[in-house]
Order: C-alpha cells, then sequence, then structure tokens
C-alpha cells in the first residue's frame, strides 16, 4: 500500500517527507495505522550517524501509536480495530528474555536495529528501491507500520491513543530506570542528570515512589520549573554554577542514594557518581556521540561500593509495565501528557527544531 513516510537519506539534516511503498503483513506481523509518534533521541541519533550504525535511506520512529487495521493470519495478541502503543521489539525465546527483562533480548539488535523484517526482507520501498525500516520493529514517522505481538501494547481506556507512543520508550525508559532498575524506594535521595522527556518521567516516577529528596540539574528554566511542578524538590542550573558535585553534596552532605543520567556526557556523569553516599547507585541511559568513557575512579567502586548500571529502557517488560504506567497516568500518577506537545507529521522537522531549541519537551507528530 501507498503509504506517508519521513525519509533519512545519509548526509541531510532534514527528512524528507514522501510517499513510498509499504508491504502487507507477514504472517507474523500487524499493520497499525499511526494516530502520533514521539521524536525521541534515539531517533535523530541514528539520522545522524548513517552508514555507522544503520544504512540509509532509512525510516526511524519508534514510540508510535495507533489502530490495528490488518493482522497476520498467526497474530493472536490484537484483533482489528484494536488502539496500541507500540514499543522495542524482543524475541520471546531466548535466554534473557525468559528470565526477563525483554529489554537486554539476546535478539535486539537484529530485531529492531537491523533494518529488515523477521524474514530479512524490507517492507518499505520508495522511488529508488529498497529502503530500511522495521526500526524498533515499528519505523513509526510514517502514516502506517509494521509491528509484532512483541511489541504492540492495547491502550487503555480514558488514554488518547494520539499521545500513547512516548510510554513505549521515553517514560517508560525514565520511569523503568527508577522503578525497576534503580528501585528507589519510599525516603530515599535521587539526583537526575538532564530534564528531557526521559530525566522528567523519572522525576514523576520518584514522585510516585515517595523518593524524599528528588534533584533535577538541567540549564534550561522551563524544564526545572516543569520538574518543580512535578515532584521535583531542588533544581540546579548547572550552568550557574562552577562545581555541581559541591551543589548535590550540600543539599545531601551524606550523599546521594541514588542517580540517574539522561546526557551521556561524561562531564554530567562525573559530578553525579562524586554526590552518591557509600553504596549508592547510578543508572545510565544517555548515549555517547564520543562513545566516551565513564569518569570514575576504581576505588569509588571497589572503595566505595558504588555501583554503575547501564539501563535499555528502563528494564521494562512492556506487556506488564506499559499497563501499569497506564494506570499510574489515568490515576493522576503520572502525567506525561503535560510533557507533550503536537505537531502535524508534515512538521516533523519543524519539530525536531524547538525540541532542540528547547520550545517543547516532547514532540509528537500526529496523523
Ligand atoms: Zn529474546
Ligand atoms: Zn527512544
Amino acid at each position: 500500500m501507498k503509504i506517508d513516510a519521513a525519509v533519512a537519506y545519509a548526509g541531510q539534516a532534514e527528512f524528507a517527507l514522501e510517499q513510498v511503498e509499504l508491504a502487507d503483513p507477514n504472517l507474523d506481523e500487524i499493520l497499525v495505522k499511526i494516530a502520533g509518534v514521539g521524536i525521541c533521541h534515539t531517533d535523530l541519533f541514528m539520522r545522524d550517524m548513517a552508514g555507522a550504525l544503520f544504512t540509509h535511506p532509512a525510516v526511524f520512529g519508534h514510540e508510535g501509536a495507533g489502530t490495528v487495521i490488518a493482522i497476520g493470519a498467526n497474530v493472536r495478541k490484537v484483533a482489528v480495530g484494536d488502539e496500541v502503543a507500540i514499543t522495542f521489539r524482543s524475541c520471546g525465546e531466548c535466554r534473557n528474555c525468559s528470565v526477563g527483562p525483554a529489554a537486554y533480548c539476546e535478539n535486539f539488535p537484529a530485531l529492531n536495529m537491523s533494518g529488515a523484517r523477521t524474514d530479512g526482507t524490507r517492507a518499505l520501498s520508495g522511488s529508488k528501491g529498497a529502503l530500511e525500516g522495521n526500526f524498533f520493529g515499528q519505523s513509526s514517522f510514517a502514516s502506517h507500520c509494521l509491528a509484532y505481538e512483541s511489541n504492540v501494547v492495547k491502550v487503555a481506556k480514558g488514554i488518547p491513543t494520539q499521545i500513547a507512543g512516548p510510554l513505549g520508550c521515553a517514560v517508560q525508559t525514565g520511569a523503568g530506570a527508577v522503578l525497576n532498575s534503580l528501585d528507589a524506594q519510599s525516603g530515599s535521595s535521587i539526583v537526575i542528570m538532564g530534564g528531557g522527556p526521559v530525566g522528567l518521567s523519572a522525576v514523576m516516577a520518584a514522585k510516585l515512589r515517595g523518593c524524599e529528596t528528588i534533584v533535577l540539574v538541567e540549564p534550561q528554566a522551563a524544564r526545572r520549573e516543569f520538574a518543580e511542578a512535578h515532584g521535583a524538590t531542588h533544581t540546579i542550573d548547572p550552568l550557574a554554577l562552577d562545581d555541581v558535585k559541591a551543589a548535590l553534596k550540600q543539599i545531601v552532605p551524606t550523599g546521594l542514594d541514588f542517580a540517574f543520567d539522561t546526557t551521556g556526557l561524561e562531564s554530567v556523569i562525573g559530578p553525579a557518581i562524586g554526590a552518591l553516599k557509600i553504596n549508592g547507585a547510578i543508572g545510565l541511559v544517555g548515549l555517547s556521540h564520543k562513545d566516551a568513557d565513564v569518569p570514575v575512579k576504581i576505588n569509588r567502586l571497589s572503595g566505595a561500593g558504588v555501583r554503575i548500571i547501564g539501563i535499555i529502557e528502563g528494564d521494562s517488560n512492556p506487556d506488564d509495565f506499559l499497563p501499569y504506567l497506564m494506570e499510574q497516568y489515568l490515576a493522576g500518577n503520572l502525567p506525561f501528557d503535560e510533557m507533550i506537545t503536537t505537531y502535524p507529521f508534515a512538521e516533523i522537522n519543524r519539530a525536531i527544531a524547538d525540541q532542540a531549541a528547547g520550545k517543547c519537551i516532547k514532540a509528537v507528530l500526529l496523523l
């Protein structure tokens, strides 16, 4: 079928809006008519890393949500007409999937980053031939996409489908880091580095968990204000200070229980590790454009028991965790919709520019 898609070309800073061809669903595939799709940093990272991680031209987008309009013969989990949020794909069969969380599926790269479907074919083609797709088992910067049983979750009643997509990446990553990976307990202290959608989801989750001290370190005033209105007990503008670690020590002199980094910057991660207490833990989710090293002295780990934890997708098992997040949203405990600004799909490049300029926190494109 003919669909509209935003195509990334090597060397081009902007996505090109084009009509492309999408294949019919295979036996294990679910055709979703996209209602809304979030823009996540990983889409832009992949757009800018042409060839290194993902061949171009390609269709990205991995926070899609919409309506199931066709299913392959082997699909049982959803039916035509169901509203779904789409997340990452996992195999359900490897050793890591069998013990969970599914975010560490051993086949994650093949299922989410290979550009191809299960059978190795390309589902998308443009005027000049096949396009790389199947990004996170969806490629939802498009009017329609093919998804799978492992990466669709039904949208709970009361949640607008258009904005449900970010639950499948940004919200689950930030909230999951606090609730699952770090398992921050009531009464604990946490610093969150970076107040983008992932960091602010972490702030909301820390409040939900009853953390006593919730600090956000973020240079943009609007994001600090959002955090203060959604659970942060303290905020720090890192550009106004010489020493973030000293500022954190002032807030919790004995050291923080937890830190959570969304920036992937060693200059940010270093002070956060420095501000942890004995046996404190830092979770890392930010990708490093330079593939930099983590700045830490060995004795900080072996002498103080400090723990550094790499986190994918908030240690989520989407079939359990997304319904939980939806429940918390409906109960008023996780107002992730307040982070969202919507744009027409055709304005994808303006939405990206606005997000980069701090004019919005989370851009969601409406189809
Ligand atoms: Zn697996
Ligand atoms: Zn993402």
